[in-house]
C-alpha cells in the first residue's frame, strides 16, 4: 500500500497514527502536535473513518452546502485535502458513512449502513488493515465516551482500540497483513474543563470576552468527570499550521467564530500544550510525559528526530 513506510539500513522512523471519526476532526483535536512531530520528521498518517457526509455547514458565510451525500463527501474531501497539506501529513479515509448527530426526544434511529451501526469486526477491519501497513508505533483516538456523544465518536474509539489489541495478534483478521504491534494508545483531551477555564480566566483578565462562559458552565453542571491527563506535548510554535488546517475545512468551521476567538498569543502563553492520556502502553514509561514516544525513542534507539539531526 502507498502508505507503507520505507525500509532499508537506515535507523528506522518514527511512525504516529492519528485515528478520527469525520474530517475536520483532525484539524480540532491534536492537530498541532501532528504537525509538528510531521515536521520533525516523523511519518504521520491521519486515519478518517467517515467521510463527514452527513455534516451540516457550520460556516454562516459559507453559503448553501451539497444537497446529496455524495455532493458532500465531495466537498469535504476537498477540504480534507487542504487540510492534510497545511499539518504536513499523510491521510487516508476508512471508507463508512457518516452517522449524523441524531437529534431529538426520542432520538431517531441511525441511517441504514452507516459507521456507528456496523459490527465491531467489520468496522475495525480496514482500520487493522491500514495499522498492519503503516505499521505505526503511537496511536490516538478519542475515549471511551467519543469525547462528544456522536455515535461516530464513540465508535472511532471502539475500532482504534481493537485495532491496537487485535493487529498484533497472528490469528485475528487473517487477510489483513502480517502482525504488527502498536507500542502506545492515547486519547486526545483538547477540550478539558481546565483547559477551557484557564483561558476563560486569562482572557477575563484582559479584559476581552471569553467565548467560553457558557461552555464551562453547561458542562460544569453536566457533572462529566475530567479524564487523567498524562502527558503534554508543546505545540504552540504549530498552531498557525492548526489554524490553517481549521481554516481549509471552510463548510465546517467558521473562521469569525469560536475556534478563533482567543488570541493566539495569549493561548500560547497560557495554553501551548495539546493533551493526552495514555491509556495503553507496551513500553516502559514515566508519567507524566511532553512526548506522545516516550519509551518508544529509548526501546528503537531513536534518542532524536530527524528534524533534530537536521
Ligand atoms: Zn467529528
Amino acid at each position: 500500500m502507498s502508505v507503507a513506510p520505507e525500509s532499508g539500513g537506515a535507523p528506522e522512523r518514527l511512525r504516529l497514527m492519528a485515528v478520527h471519526a469525520h474530517p475536520d476532526d483532525e484539524s480540532s483535536k491534536g492537530a498541532a502536535t501532528t504537525a509538528r512531530y510531521a515536521a520533525e520528521g516523523v511519518d504521520v498518517l491521519v486515519v478518517s473513518c467517515t467521510g463527514g457526509e452527513r455534516g451540516d455547514v457550520l460556516n454562516p458565510s459559507f453559503g448553501p452546502g451539497p444537497t446529496s451525500l455524495e455532493g458532500m463527501r465531495e466537498l469535504r474531501r476537498s477540504e480534507m485535502a487542504r487540510a492534510r497539506e497545511a499539518l504536513g501529513v499523510q491521510q487516508q479515509w476508512l471508507g463508512f458513512v457518516d452517522s449524523g448527530l441524531p437529534e431529538g426526544d426520542p432520538l431517531p434511529p441511525l441511517p441504514e449502513g452507516c459507521f456507528g451501526l456496523q459490527p465491531l469486526e467489520v468496522a475495525a477491519r480496514p482500520l487493522v488493515e491500514l495499522v498492519r501497513a503503516f505499521r505505526p508505533h503511537v496511536m490516538t483516538t478519542y475515549d471511551p465516551s467519543g469525547g462528544y456523544p456522536h455515535p461516530d465518536h464513540v465508535m472511532c474509539h471502539k475500532v482504534a482500540f481493537e485495532a491496537f489489541q487485535k493487529a498484533g495478534e497472528p490469528s485475528c483478521y487473517a487477510g489483513t497483513g502480517a502482525p504488527w504491534e502498536v507500542f502506545k494508545l492515547y486519547y486526545n483531551h483538547d477540550f478539558s474543563l481546565t483547559r477551557m477555564r484557564t483561558i476563560h480566566e486569562a482572557m477575563e483578565g484582559q479584559g476581552l470576552v471569553s467565548p467560553f462562559g457558557d461552555w464551562i458552565e453547561s458542562r460544569a453542571a453536566r457533572e462529566i468527570p475530567e479524564r487523567p491527563v498524562t502527558t503534554r506535548v508543546e505545540v504552540s510554535a504549530y498552531f498557525p499550521q492548526r489554524d490553517a488546517a481549521l481554516v481549509a475545512h471552510a463548510s465546517q468551521i467558521d473562521p469569525d467564530g469560536f475556534f478563533f476567538a482567543v488570541p493566539r498569543d495569549l493561548e500560547a502563553d497560557v495554553w501551548p500544550w495539546e493533551e493526552y492520556e495514555l491509556a495503553e502502553s507496551r513500553v516502559p514509561t514515566t508519567l507524566p510525559e511532553d512526548d506522545l514516544f516516550a519509551g518508544v525513542r529509548d526501546v528503537l534507539g531513536t534518542t532524536t528526530t530527524e528534524g533534530e539531526r537536521a
